[in-house]
C-alpha cells in the first residue's frame, strides 16, 4: 500500500466497538435481552417525536434546513438566549469534533480528565493535537490539577459535567472559581449531557457563563433525557464569536431532517421528559441500596447511571457473565478501571431483571 498515513492519525484508539443485540444474544445464545450499557433512555423516544417523524417521511427526498431556523428559534425562544449562540450538530459529539477543528493546529493542547468521555482525546488527536489527561480525584474533576495543565499552547479543556463515567459533579463556587483562572484564550467546554439528570439547585446554569470574559461552551444532547440517541441530534451554546467560528467548520447538512423535527417535538413533550426523569430518579435510588446490599460499591451519582466497583470481580468476566443472563452492562476496562462496571438505569422492570442476574452472577461465579 502507497498510502500515506500521518503519524496522529495511525495512533488514535478507536473508539470501543459495540455488537449488535442480535449478534451478542446469538453469541450467547439468549433472547429479549436488555441493554443497560449505553446510558439510554429505557422509556424509548418520546411519542410526541415518533409521530411528528411518521408525518415527516414523505419529505425525505428534500435535503434538510441547513441552519435549523425552526429548532434553533424554538429552542432560543425557551433558554432566553439568541439563535446566534446555538449550534446544532450530528450528537453533541460532532460538537466536539468541529471545537477541536476550529481551535487545535498541530502541536496544540488540549486538556482532559482521565478517565472521562473517551471522545475528548480522540477529536483533539484527530487534529495532530495533543491530549494531556489529568487523573480524577475522589472520582471526580481535579480543577486545580487541571489549572495546573495549562501552557501557552491549551486551547480547549473539555469538562463532563456530570462527569462519565463517574456520574460526579462539580458545584457552581469549584466552578466559578476554576473559570476565573483560565485564561482568556482557551474555551472551556462544559459538556451537560446528563444536566437534565441532575437534583434541582445543583445544576449549573451555562447561559450566566457564557457571555463572560472567558470563552465558554456548553453542550447538551437530544440522546439521553429525550430518548432520541438513534437519531443523532444535540446542541451548543456559546457566544456569537465562537459559534461563528464553528459555523465556518460545520458541514452545511450535518443534521439532518427527521432529527430536526423530532428535537422539536421532544421539546414540547413535557409529559415524556418528566416520566423519565421521575423513571431515572426512582431507578437510582433503588438500584443504589440493592447494590450495596449485594456487597458491591456504586458510587455516589447525579447522572442516569451508575458507575459500580465489583465485589473483587474483573468487570469483562462480570460483563460476560451477565450477558449470558441477558442483560448488557458496560465493562470499563477501556476507560481504565478493569474492575468496574457502568450500568445505566433503566424502567423498574429492567432494574429488577439486573438486579437479580446481578446477585445469581455474586452467588453462583461468574461461569
Ligand atoms: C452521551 C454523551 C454525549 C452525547 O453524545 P451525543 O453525540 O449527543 O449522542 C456527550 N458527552 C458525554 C459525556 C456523553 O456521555
Amino acid at each position: 500500500m502507497k498510502l500515506k498515513i500521518p503519524e496522529h492519525i495511525k495512533n488514535l484508539i478507536p473508539y470501543p466497538p459495540g455488537k449488535p443485540i442480535e449478534e451478542l444474544e446469538r453469541e450467547y445464545g439468549v433472547s429479549g435481552s436488555i441493554k443497560m450499557a449505553s446510558n439510554e433512555n429505557s422509556l424509548g423516544p418520546s411519542p410526541k417525536a415518533q409521530a411528528a417523524i411518521a408525518k415527516a417521511l414523505q419529505d425525505l427526498h428534500r435535503y434538510p434546513d441547513g441552519s435549523c431556523y425552526y429548532l434553533a428559534h424554538k429552542l432560543a425562544a425557551r433558554l432566553g438566549v439568541e439563535r446566534e449562540q446555538l449550534i446544532f450538530a450530528n450528537g453533541s459529539d460532532e460538537i466536539l469534533a468541529l471545537l477541536a477543528e476550529a481551535f487545535i493546529q498541530p502541536g496544540d493542547e488540549a486538556i482532559s480528565s482521565h478517565p472521562s468521555f473517551l471522545v475528548y482525546p480522540k477529536v483533539t488527536q484527530a487534529q495532530g493535537g495533543i491530549n494531556r489527561g489529568v487523573p480524577l480525584r475522589d472520582m471526580r474533576h481535579d480543577l486545580p490539577a487541571i489549572l495546573n495543565e495549562i501552557t501557552s499552547r491549551t486551547r480547549l479543556i473539555f469538562l463532563d459535567n456530570p462527569n462519565n463515567p463517574t456520574g460526579t459533579i462539580f458545584s457552581r463556587m469549584e466552578f466559578e472559581d476554576f473559570l476565573a483562572q483560565v485564561p482568556e484564550q482557551v474555551v472551556v467546554v462544559l459538556d451537560e449531557a446528563y444536566w437534565d439528570f441532575v437534583e434541582v439547585g445543583q445544576q449549573l446554569d451555562a447561559r450566566s457563563y457564557i457571555n463572560g470574559d472567558r470563552p465558554l461552551v456548553s453542550l447538551r444532547t437530544f440522546s439521553k433525557a429525550y430518548g432520541l440517541a438513534g437519531l443523532r441530534i444535540g446542541y451548543g451554546l456559546m457566544n456569537r464569536e465562537i459559534a461563528d467560528c464553528l459555523n465556518r467548520v460545520r458541514p452545511p447538512f450535518n443534521v439532518n431532517s427527521l432529527a430536526q423535527i423530532g428535537a422539536m417535538a421532544a421539546l414540547d413533550d413535557d409529559e415524556h421528559y418528566t416520566k423519565t426523569l421521575a423513571m431515572t430518579r426512582d431507578g437510582i435510588v433503588w438500584l443504589g441500596e440493592q447494590f450495596r446490599r449485594l456487597g458491591l460499591r456504586p458510587y455516589p451519582t447525579q447522572a442516569n447511571f451508575f458507575l459500580v466497583e465489583l465485589a473483587g470481580l474483573d468487570g469483562q468476566t462480570f460483563y460476560k457473565a451477565m450477558l449470558r443472563r441477558g442483560v448488557i452492562v458496560r465493562p470499563m476496562t477501556a476507560y481504565g478501571y478493569p474492575d468496574f462496571i457502568r450500568i445505566t438505569a433503566g424502567t423498574r422492570a429492567e432494574n429488577r431483571r439486573l438486579l437479580a442476574a446481578a446477585a445469581e452472577v455474586l452467588r453462583e461465579g461468574t461461569a
